[in-house]
């Protein structure tokens, strides 16, 4: 009986095991679809507040895919399919191409852009950037590129390169979610960045008079000695936000602000942004 249940299990096992086989090659084909047809990818921006003004400095790009069938795809769950199967440099072309258009029209605002190891490892990746920036009119110096720390760990030759290619023109680097992985303070040293995000996670246990607290608080501080700024992701409460002004934060991320927005609607957010100083008071016109 333990055998016949063992085998079932792994017959079960196995049957899942193909549904999820069979869900990525489902997505694999759909997305190259997508990628082809353009209609059904989007790229939405999701304000970047400093923390003391609470004014809108800048803005993450993050790709939206709407299926005509299956509707809203997370990007937690195709850009991986994208990154196996080499269709990343195209997702990850159309996302810059959005995000450069935006901010061209936006000049002195921060677009954050999310690079995958695999687009940061290829020798094409810096002169695709390049060309984008060059064709958009996009300023260098107000793109900043979302990488992981997994991409400090691999010694990849061609990825430090990149990054000291894009650091040399003026473009910004961040380290997303950090403190998820083996984050090492070490590592920013051999590669410099100029800003680290730290996730979520710990964002959430704030409040809880947690350990992580402490392990923000001590991050903060560190990256700052180490003149690197600190953004704090998905912020969804006002205590949130004090603790992590108290801490020091610069800039706060997430839905206590706002979720990702339209193109159009995150310009109309950043022009109201600049014509909305704290304290000043629009004229009344007649
Ligand atoms: P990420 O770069 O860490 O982006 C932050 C994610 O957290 C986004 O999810 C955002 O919508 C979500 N978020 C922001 N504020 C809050 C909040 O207050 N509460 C909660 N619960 N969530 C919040 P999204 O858009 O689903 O993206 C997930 C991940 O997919 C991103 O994480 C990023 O790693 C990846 N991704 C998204 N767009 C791209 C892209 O264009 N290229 C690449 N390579 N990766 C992308
Ligand atoms: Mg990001
Ligand atoms: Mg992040
Ligand atoms: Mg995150």
């Amino acid at each position: 009986e333990a055998k016949a249940s063992g085998r079932n299990r792994a017959a079960v096992y196995e049957e899942r095991m193909n549904e999820l086989l069979q869900l990525q090659h489902t997505i694999e084909a759909e997305l190259r679809i997508a990628l082809r047809r353009g209609d059904q990818l989007s790229v939405v921006f999701q304000p970047l507040v400093d923390q003391q003004s609470r004014m809108v400095v800048g803005a993450e790009a993050l790709a939206r895919w709407n299926h005509p069938k299956y509707g809203q795809i997370s990007p937690a769950r195709f850009v991986p399919v994208a990154e196996s199967t080499g269709m990343i440099d195209i997702l990850g072309e159309f996302v810059l191409q959005r995000a450069c258009e935006l901010g061209a029209q936006t000049p002195g605002r921060t677009i954050a852009v999310n690079i995958s190891p695999t687009q940061l490892r290829s020798p094409r990746f810096a002169a695709q950037v390049f060309n984008i920036l060059h064709c958009t009119g996009m300023r260098p110096s107000d793109l900043e590129l979302e990488i992981t720390e997994s991409i400090l760990l691999d010694d990849e030759h061609t990825s430090a390169q990149n990054l000291r290619t894009f650091r040399a023109s003026g473009i910004h680097i961040a380290l997303d979610d950090f403190g998820t992985g083996y984050s090492s303070l070490s590592y920013l040293k051999r590669y410099p960045v100029d800003r680290i995000k730290i996730d979520r996670s710990f964002v959430m246990q704030l409040t809880e008079g947690h350990v992580s607290v402490a392990i923000t608080r001590a991050i903060v501080q560190l990256a700052h000695a180490m003149d690197i700024e600190v953004t704090a992701e998905g912020v969804e409460t006002e205590e949130q936000a004090t603790i992590l002004g108290q801490m020091g934060c610069n800039t706060l991320q997430g839905f206590l602000f706002s979720p990702g927005v339209s193109p159009d609607r995150i310009a109309e957010i950043f022009e109201q942004a600049g014509n909305c100083a704290p304290q000043r008071r629009k004229a009344r016109s007649n």
